[in-house]
């Protein structure tokens, strides 16, 4: 261990630090997850908060009733009210930045509202997942909510064309999920998981119960049921190595995926 990191500082003093042997040294420690026994779940904003009561109070008693057996980490889209602002402000030809603070305060509102609904089940809302408070909540109550939208703001790196922050909540999501080493990512949205095709619009779309990112790529369905960045950061993670896609409009998807059951669409990093 000494002598490991006695080379790594020695490398880290002389060398670039995008330099190649210096790279391989800082990842010789071990292997560590920071919050191996929770699970992300992100509720989607267009998808199911979007939909009201009808969609979300039966996922607040799926969840009220699962945290007993799981740590769940909460995380919430934007939807509706984000795509009216971004329409607005790229409309006034705002920059991504800008629309990325916007959508933040949609997710944030989501998260305040399921904040409320679960707030006499002891469940938090908290305004990042990022506060170390958050260790806290899960061992005490099991779960907490947060906002979904990665804290990039102003700083968003904007996409090759146009004006829509890349990086929104399912990346936000997954980015937690990755970070802390979590023990699974789901998502929870309106469809069964990923079709050939988009199942709203074409109706000779066919269920894909697993894929790989390269194969969906393949396929030309990158842009599709999760924004296409979270793609690449599934295939260069290195704990979250599939994510599950369900219908949370079905009573029980979401409690049987907590428990490891395969009831929507894997994506698998490989
Ligand atoms: P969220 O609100 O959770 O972010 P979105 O509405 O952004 O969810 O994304 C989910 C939607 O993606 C589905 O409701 C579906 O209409 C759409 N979609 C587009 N292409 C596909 C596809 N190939 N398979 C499944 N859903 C798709
Ligand atoms: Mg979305």
């Amino acid at each position: 261990m000494t002598n490991t990191t006695t080379e790594l500082e020695a490398l880290l003093m002389q060398r670039s630090l995008t330099d190649p042997q210096l790279q391989s040294a800082a990842e010789a420690a071990s292997d560590f997850r920071i919050l191996p026994d929770a699970t992300v779940i992100k509720i989607g904003g267009q998808s199911v908060i979007d939909r009201g009561r009808a969609a979300v109070y039966p996922l607040v008693d799926e969840i009220v009733a699962a945290r007993k057996a799981h740590k769940l980490l909460i995380g919430t889209g934007a939807g509706t009210r984000a795509r009216h602002l971004y329409s607005i402000a790229a409309g006034l030809c705002l920059p991504a930045g800008v629309l990325s603070q916007l959508g933040a305060s949609v997710a944030d509102q989501n998260a305040a509202m399921l904040g409320q609904l679960l707030a006499k089940h002891g469940i938090s809302a908290v305004s990042s997942a990022g506060l170390s408070s958050v260790p806290l909540f899960l061992a005490e109550v099991n779960a907490v909510i947060f906002s979904g939208m990665p804290p990039y703001s102003l700083w968003m790196r904007p996409a090759a064309e146009g004006v829509i922050p890349p990086y929104r909540t399912d990346a936000g999501c997954f980015l937690v999920a990755e970070q802390f080493g979590c023990k699974a990512m789901i998502y929870v949205k309106d469809e069964n998981g990923l079709y050939t095709a988009n199942p709203k619009t074409a109706k000779n779309a066919t269920f894909i119960p697993k894929i790989s990112v390269t194969e969906m790529k393949v396929k030309g369905l990158q842009d599709s049921i999760l924004e296409f960045p979270v793609l690449d950061l599934l295939a260069a993670a290195r704990h979250v190595r599939e994510v599950q896609i369900i219908n949370g409009l079905v009573p029980g998807n979401l409690t049987r995926a907590l428990a490891g059951e395969h009831v929507g669409t894997i994506i698998t990093a490989s």
